[in-house]
């Protein structure tokens, strides 16, 4: 790795998981930060907000999904996606971990730049930037930027003529979450005249970009894109630049990222030789699994289904669409529901006093909840149909996982509501745990 090496050399491969002597039990930290923090509050008196949702973070899920990427594309430099979630703390223990980061705008900038990290390890990728943004960038020496259209060139060359320049192109990402190609891209019967157009203007094109969309799910996508990538190259050769940067952006998800990374892998190396940089964008693929959400029930509403056997119930969380499950209407995300309090008992899956099976103790009888938010608006929800074999009341605790990419960092003030809620942080890797200092 061109910025901190590090040595992996007591990682083993464990089921296509990766794991080693400084590992803990992530689930059981999880658990037990949980169940701690709610604890400590009663309902009946605490101050408003002391029982608002919270996240607990495991910085070590962070690192592990470091280490995994690693090992799995060697070859490419992950600049993380800050858009997706600016922790703090993940923003801190990547740059110990000497990735570099892909910033959108000037606060994101900024948040980087104020750790410590060297310029030259952010790239602006936004092609489509704020005028003033690109003084900034200018001005504080970060010159990595995409762009995927001529107006963007002309601006380029009026405020920052030394500008290390990728071209954006398009992609077929029909096949992910989050399409963004409809909106960025060139297309390839255009980027031969982006390059002559940026040659004409004395720009310094580096480079090409792209990303297969968010959450992308076919690992084809790749494919295409790193050919068509080569394309690109050969035009920009015969207008006469010498690229030597590929960033092949985010979309990797962690369900799929083995297969992801062998088919992109052998992409590279087929179609770019070794002295060819490559750089990637990967964003949710770093924290979407580290983070967990923690809600209160604050409301229930019983509902008696006419024809139909037993009661049903809406209930009402302090945490919604307009907050942290702005995922279910930015990102198509559904998150799953968990019990962690019912009533006096904690119901977390890894308590050490043992397994809980609610099903068999309620005789395999369920009941049916609609899950909601907070706000005074109907599309407010976040579940339609779950079912608990416990009978969930207020006062209760659910969790969500996997609530890390795209959840904290597109919350609203909706309503009046709280955007900031608290992090427990934990850290399940020894060795996070000693390079973040806990
Ligand atoms: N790079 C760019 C330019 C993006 O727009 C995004 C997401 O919108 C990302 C990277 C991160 O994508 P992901 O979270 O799918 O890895």
């Amino acid at each position: 790795d061109e910025y901190a090496p590090l040595s992996f050399k007591n990682w083993q491969p464990v089921d296509g998981w990766y794991d080693h002597h400084g590992s803990l039990d992530a689930q059981g930290l999880i658990g037990d930060a949980l169940l701690e923090r709610v604890e400590d509050i009663d309902q009946d008196v605490c101050e408003a907000g002391d029982e608002d949702a919270f996240f607990v973070a495991d910085l070590g899920d962070v690192y592990r999904q470091h280490v995994r990427w690693k090992l799995n594309l060697s070859r490419v430099t992950p600049h993380y996606a800050v858009k997706c979630n600016p922790d703090p703390q993940v923003l801190r223990l990547l740059a110990e971990l000497g990735t570099g980061f892909d910033c959108a705008s000037k606060s994101e900038i900024e948040q980087v730049l104020n750790m410590g990290v060297d310029p030259s390890r952010i790239i602006y990728a936004q092609p489509c930037k704020t005028k003033s943004y690109v003084r900034y960038a200018a001005q504080k020496g970060v010159k990595q930027m995409t762009f995927d259209n001529a107006d963007e060139l002309y601006k380029t060359k009026q405020l920052f003529p030394d500008a290390e320049l990728f071209l954006r192109i398009l992609t077929d990402d029909s096949a992910s979450l989050c399409r963004l190609s409809l909106k960025f891209g060139a297309s390839l019967d255009s980027t031969k005249g982006l390059l002559e157009l940026a040659k004409k203007l004395d720009l310094n094109v580096v480079g090409v970009a792209f990303h297969v969309g968010s959450g992308a799910s076919d690992p084809k996508a790749f494919l295409q894109a790193v050919k068509d990538a080569r394309t690109v190259f050969d035009q920009a050769a015969e207008v006469g630049y010498d690229l030597s940067v590929l960033d092949v952006g985010g979309g990797f998800c962690s369900d799929t990222f083995e297969a992801m990374a062998a088919v992109l892998s052998s992409a590279l190396d087929h179609h770019f030789p070794p002295h060819v940089r490559v750089i990637g964008e990967p964003g949710r693929y770093y924290v979407s699994s580290a983070f967990t959400l923690a809600c209160h029930v604050i409301a229930r509403r019983t509902v008696c289904n006419p024809g139909e056997e037993g009661k049903s119930y809406m209930l009402y969380l302090n945490d919604g669409v307009y907050g942290n499950f702005s995922s279910i209407m930015f990102d198509h995300q559904q998150p799953t529901p968990r019990i962690l309090k019912a009533g006096e008992r904690f119901l977390h899956g890894r308590r050490p006093d043992g397994a809980y099976d609610p099903l068999a103790e309620h005789g395999g009888k369920l009941t049916e909840y609609s899950i909601w938010g907070p706000t005074c608006d109907g599309i407010d929800c976040i579940s339609a149909r779950s079912k608990f074999a416990e009978t969930i009341d207020v006062g209760d605790w659910l969790y969500f996982e996997d609530m890390g990419a795209y959840t904290k960092c597109s919350a609203t003030r909706f309503n009046g509501f709280t955007d900031n809620h608290e992090v427990v942080y934990i850290c399940s890797e020894m060795r996070a745990r000693a390079i973040l200092g806990l």
